[in-house]
């Protein structure tokens, strides 16, 4: 988007001088010997091209048949060589060049390409000489580029798990959140998944030392480590069960943990906390060979749990907060 504006950075200014030089950025061969980055944005001309919207104003740069300015789009893209022999002039032409006493002057062309043009150009649609030439990033609806428009341009959007708001939730720990986010879709590289590409030959869990294979479910739910800690947590939060498989702790705790109140939000930070210390005491077990016993664990899940509560904002002083608040001593 900088690039096709020409934005007032020296680093673009430096890749039109000695990049670009006056070419079509998005007709031009990628030089041979530019960057590994230059190369890459280069790459994403055909994708971003449609994207990026032309206003043509009274500075003479914006190129008539190669950038995106006209209601069809990029005329070169859209007719191909075929518009070359139409148009008896350089490709390279700017649309200033079309413009012939305050209207349009098309090249007279032979077929149906010119005639074609002519009739999708909407009338009174002429530059507007009393601003510069400007691009309008069409995804956002000020025309200004943002990440976030972009990123939900080129995302593939897929309907919401019902589980995400267990996840995300205002006032979770991010890096918590990212390991429960991850093992709720089974995405962590837990022995069982390394197996498959073969890069451990053994798969036994390295919590409960029963040369049970390392899945998602058995690391996090149905191991005998983890279930001492994932009890310890439950029992914390007045949950009186054990621990139960993936998918049905999934769907308790869609059930259970619905809404935004002290309580619910502080099972969902449990919940995160506890697959959280059970994948660290994993990792601790593999690479530092480091190891804590599961009573020792279960007995302090709940510290870091405490101290996330202790940087809480509370906005309600309610009774039930109050309760709660010295059920986890911070009060
Ligand atoms: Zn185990």
């Amino acid at each position: 988007m900088g690039l096709s504006k020409k934005a007032d950075s020296l680093w673009i200014k430096w890749v039109h001088t000695y990049i670009i030089k006056g070419q079509n950025m998005w007709h031009m061969v990628i030089p041979a010997d530019c960057s590994w980055t230059i190369r890459k944005i280069f790459q994403l001309r055909e994708s971003c091209q449609p994207l990026i919207l032309y206003k043509v104003g009274n500075d003479n740069s914006t190129f008539a048949w190669l950038d995106n300015w006209h209601p069809l789009g990029p005329l070169y893209k859209k007719y191909g060589t075929r518009i070359r022999a139409d148009i008896g002039q350089s490709l390279s032409a700017k649309v200033f060049s079309l413009i012939h006493n305050g209207g349009w002057k098309w090249p007279r062309g032979r077929n149906r390409i010119m005639r074609e043009v002519k009739d999708f150009t909407p009338e009174g649609f002429l530059p507007d000489v009393s601003m510069e030439d400007s691009v309008i990033w069409i995804p956002s609806k000020n025309g200004i580029f943002s990440m976030k428009s972009a990123w939900n341009t080129i995302r593939r959007v897929l309907p919401a798990q019902e589980w995400c708001k267990v996840v995300w939730f205002k006032g979770h720990v991010p890096r918590w959140a990212f390991i429960l986010w991850m093992a709720m879709q089974i995405r962590l590289n837990t022995k069982d998944r390394l197996s498959l590409w073969a890069i451990v030959s053994d798969a036994s869990c390295v919590l409960c030392d029963c040369d049970l294979v390392e899945s998602h479910n058995h690391l996090f739910f149905d191991c005998c480590y983890s279930s001492a800690v994932s009890t310890e947590v439950l029992r914390r939060n007045h949950v009186d069960r054990a621990p139960m498989r993936c998918d049905d702790e999934k769907e308790w705790f869609n059930l259970h943990s619905k809404g935004d109140s002290m309580r619910k939000c502080v099972l969902k930070l449990s919940l995160a906390a506890a697959i959280y210390c059970i994948w660290r005491e994993r990792n601790a077990r593999i690479f530092q060979h480091k190891r804590v016993d599961r009573g020792s664990l279960a007995a302090t899940v709940c510290n870091p749990i405490r101290d996330a509560l202790l940087s809480w904002r509370l906005l309600d002083s309610s009774q039930g907060n109050k309760d709660i608040c010295r059920e986890w001593s911070i009060l």
